[in-house]
């Protein structure tokens, strides 16, 4: 893989500084069930670095110390993880909302048969991917079979309640472009793909959500080897809008690794680019502990464009 860092490292992206800590975001490790070609964090079946049960009791004292509202938990295929189910339960116990970024094939995989009735049952929110409406498109991202999976998870959900009006469980999608061009308007593709998957399959969702392709680990070193990294990069930077850095999800988002190292995103975690915080070189999660992130200066490199180009891009979507 071909870094990318050092093409991002020189800067003229305007500075920022956080707000309040509303979402602790966890990546519990990068085991995951498959092996997408735009996976940001490089993950797949043969990877091994998992969370332990250690760093999960820091993100759940550090969760009650901060007061974090959200807990948005991410990998790799985070279910996979051998404590995600505890840390679930007790983050739900603890009145907190808690994200899971489901892969919806992981649904299917072996020992998992009951994870959509424990989802539903905690009342998880269900943040899944699914780059296209389309069979072809999204077994080319993503792996052969992947597209069919995806709808049997979707419509598993839907029959638990997901997506169904007065249930309180929520579904979302999440599109991303094949290549080096940027999302399309989120509504009318929300549109799109709600009459579609309703008229093909009768399946339903709540939001979907369109997001960038930043130019890091898998993604980035792809359009390294395609020559194409300095014209993204220009897309990027001439589609910037000053109004997005308003809702950028690193101004109240903490980014935590699978040992429990923090960042500012899950972007900067995957370049190695800690959260800069009381002259640590690398801080932990339990150096945050007591330390109030509001207005810390936030790490930014020329990735950030990726966030505040066009409509704007976040773990939620759309900015604007
Ligand atoms: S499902 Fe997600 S974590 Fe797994 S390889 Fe694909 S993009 Fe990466
Ligand atoms: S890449 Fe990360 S640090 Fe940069 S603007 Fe986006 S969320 Fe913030």
């Amino acid at each position: 893989m071909r870094a990318t860092l050092p093409l991002l490292l020189d800067t003229d992206f305007p500075p920022i500084r956080r707000r309040r800590l509303e979402a602790l975001q966890v990546n519990l490790g990068y085991v995951c069930n498959q092996t997408c070609l735009h996976c940001h964090v490089n993950a797949g079946p043969t990877r091994t670095e998992s969370m332990s049960g250690e760093t999960v009791e820091h993100v759940l004292a550090y969760l009650a110390a901060s007061g974090a509202a959200t807990l948005d938990l991410t990998g790799g295929a985070p279910e996979l993880n051998p404590h995600f189910r505890p840390l679930v339960a007790r983050a739900r116990a603890m009145g907190v909302k808690v994200i899971d970024r489901c892969n919806l094939t992981i649904l299917e995989e072996p020992g998992q048969e009951d994870l959509a009735e424990f989802l539903a049952a905690c009342q998880v929110e269900v943040v899944a991917s699914l780059p296209c409406y389309t069979e072809e498109l999204v077994d080319r991202q993503r792996g052969k079979g992947v597209y069919e999976k995806s709808v049997r998870g979707i419509r598993r959900l839907n029959e638990l309640g997901y997506a169904r009006e007065g249930s309180g469980l929520v579904l979302n999608l999440v599109y991303n472009p094949q290549g080096p061009s940027l999302p399309p308007a989120q509504a009318p593709l929300e549109a799109d793909y709600k009459r579609i998957l309703g008229e093909t399959f009768g399946i339903a969702f709540n939001s979907l959500f369109t997001v960038a392709n930043m130019p890091v680990q898998r993604f980035g070193s792809m359009l390294i080897s395609k020559g194409q990294f300095n014209d993204y990069m220009q897309l990027l930077r001439g589609a910037h809008r000053d109004d997005n850095i308003a809702g950028v999800m690193c101004r109240t988002l903490v980014s935590v690794d699978w040992r429990g190292y923090v960042y500012d995103c899950d972007f900067n975690q995957m370049l190695g680019l800690p959260l800069r915080i009381a002259g640590k070189a690398r801080p932990h999660l339990t150096d945050l502990v007591g330390r109030d992130v509001e207005g810390n200066s936030i790490v930014v490199r020329d990735h950030c464009y990726g966030c505040t180009a066009g409509q704007g891009s976040s773990c939620g979507g759309a900015l604007g």
